[in-house]
């Protein structure tokens, strides 16, 4: 294959890629997978987040140290850093406090920790971010060092975060509250469509204003990645390279190309809980016929809407894997119960895990569909799998990923329109919507079949990202000879 990431002149030697992310499993994955990427091809990546999810990170995955561990061509590493709380702070339950916390201890630390490398004869080349940390790229930019930023949702969401920070289209307000938005190349996103946190209404606005943090800082990194593919969000992505910064699709990231799918690829994981062993039960059932439901890391329903599903899920006699993940510790909440005798009535149909492989689950036989909360790495996950979906989104950049699968993509039906719509989905509506996403109606055929369609462009997008992959660590290597040059000169 011609899309190696390595330059025939061997300039690749001694650059270290020092990726930082927010603490959470929807932006350490992506990361991971870039980094697993660029490692395999020959660089020396080190991934870096607060230490207390490295410990869940390091307990989950069984790994034992931060050296660099061999991969493919290069290495990676993981080094996690003190964020100045104890690891059991009931305080990082409270998001606000925390972000303003983990910038002031993570600017000291990630400092220190850069220059550490330097004296080691390991020095930076560069350095990424995920979005809710953007002065990872004001570290760089102190220490003398090129920045990049892996944007960890759609390029629609993207769009939107930048329309509404400068001001370019109408948004609702507080005045006008209910009005619909139109951004460039898109549909017409009704008010609840556009990504909740900018929504006057919000219940959290310190995330809005995380987020929108990185666009006051979007100047510094001189480039975005971003974990989409071309055709599925072409003309947007053409538009926003155009009036914001060059973006670079590397998407979808969690697909490598086969030469690279090695074991030791596999094994290096970074969730937060362990994944329970799901393949004996899907490998039980026929093809086509298992529902899979999650709704990512960080989603909590209530026990009533839990009770709604388990009853849906009864009446519709779907087979199903329900990830039904227990609260963190931190978040005070207690786990769901399942109604009484519900285990027993299912019987051999159903399996109940915590935490799920949810890759292999997707690429699997078996499974007909996926209940989502609709998070950007679920979606690129499901689409790049040819599964279609039953749209359950709540907050966030997930009522407009819900939008897209729904009515762009064309692969999924809804069961709700988000949290701000208040109320519990009843368990006769859960019911018809199984019934319809597993039937052998129309609906269900057309979803299929257009979800196999995006099956197809995802594999046929993994040449193209390595492709802009390679464009990126190009000019890395070419920002560190112009550096190197100026040293010398000077
Ligand atoms: N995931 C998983 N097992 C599960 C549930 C989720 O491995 O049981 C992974 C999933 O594959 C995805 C990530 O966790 O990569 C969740 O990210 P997403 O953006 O979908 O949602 P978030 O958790 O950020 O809301």
């Amino acid at each position: 294959m011609g899309y190696a990431v390595v330059p025939s002149d061997g300039s690749l030697q001694n650059i270290h890629i020092f990726m930082v992310s927010f603490p959470g499993q929807g932006h350490v994955n992506p990361l991971l997978r870039l980094a697993k990427r660029l490692a395999y091809s020959g660089l020396l990546v080190t991934l870096s987040a607060p230490e207390y999810v490295g410990q869940s990170i390091r307990i989950a995955n069984n790994i034992a140290d931060d050296e660099p561990t061999p991969l493919g061509r290069g290495f990676i590493s993981f080094e996690f850093f003190d964020d100045g709380w104890s690891l059991d702070e009931p305080n990082r339950s409270d998001l606000d406090l925390y972000l303003s916390q983990l910038e002031v201890s993570g600017r000291q630390n990630l400092a220190r920790m850069i220059r550490e490398h330097e004296e080691k004869g390991r020095p930076v080349s560069c350095l990424i971010n995920n979005p809710f940390i953007p002065w990872v790229s004001d570290v760089a930019e102190s220490l003398g060092i090129p920045s990049a930023m892996l944007w960890v949702q759609s390029c629609a969401s993207f769009s939107a975060y930048y329309h509404f920070f400068h001001n370019l289209v109408p948004f609702p307000s507080e005045n006008d509250p209910e009005i619909d938005v139109q951004l460039p190349f898109m549909p017409l996103l009704k008010c609840d469509e556009i990504p909740s946190f900018l929504h006057p209404s919000t219940p959290y606005p310190f995330l809005r204003r995380a987020i929108l943090g990185q666009y006051k800082n979007l100047t510094k990194p001189f480039c975005i990645l971003m974990d989409t593919f071309e055709e599925l969000e072409h003309e947007i992505v053409e538009h926003m390279s155009k009036i914001c910064r060059p973006i670079k699709t590397v998407g979808p990231l969690f697909k490598e190309l086969e030469t690279q799918a090695t074991s030791s690829n596999e094994t290096i994981r970074v969730d937060f809980l362990t994944a329970d062993n799901c393949a004996e039960f899907l490998d039980s059932k026929a093809e086509g016929t298992v529902v899979y439901i999650s709704f990512g890391s960080v989603v909590y329903l209530t026990q009533e809407q839990v009770d709604e599903i388990a009853y849906g899920l009864l009446s519709s006699s779907v087979s199903f894997l329900w990830v039904l993940k227990p609260p963190g510790p931190e978040t005070g909440r207690l786990p769901h119960v399942l109604p009484e005798g519900f285990v027993e009535k299912v019987g051999d149909k159903g399996k109940i895990v915590q935490w799920s492989p949810q890759e292999e689950v997707l690429a699997h036989r078996s499974t007909a569909c996926f209940v989502t909360h609709c998070g950007w790495n679920s979606t690129m996950e499901t689409l790049a799998s040819g599964v279609p979906v039953v749209a359950f989104p709540q907050w966030g950049d997930q009522v407009t990923d819900a939008k897209f699968l729904v009515d762009v993509f064309k692969v999924g039906i809804r069961l709700c329109r988000g949290a701000a719509e208040g109320g519990i989905v009843p368990r006769e509506e859960v019911e018809r919507c199984l019934r319809e996403a597993t039937g052998g109606g129309p609906k269900a055929a057309e979803m299929k079949e257009n979800a196999l369609k995006w099956k197809k462009a995802a594999a046929e997008a993994v040449a193209d990202s390595y492709r802009n992959m390679k464009d990126f660590v190009d000019e890395i290597v070419r920002m560190r000879g112009a550096s190197r040059d100026q040293s010398t000169n000077s």
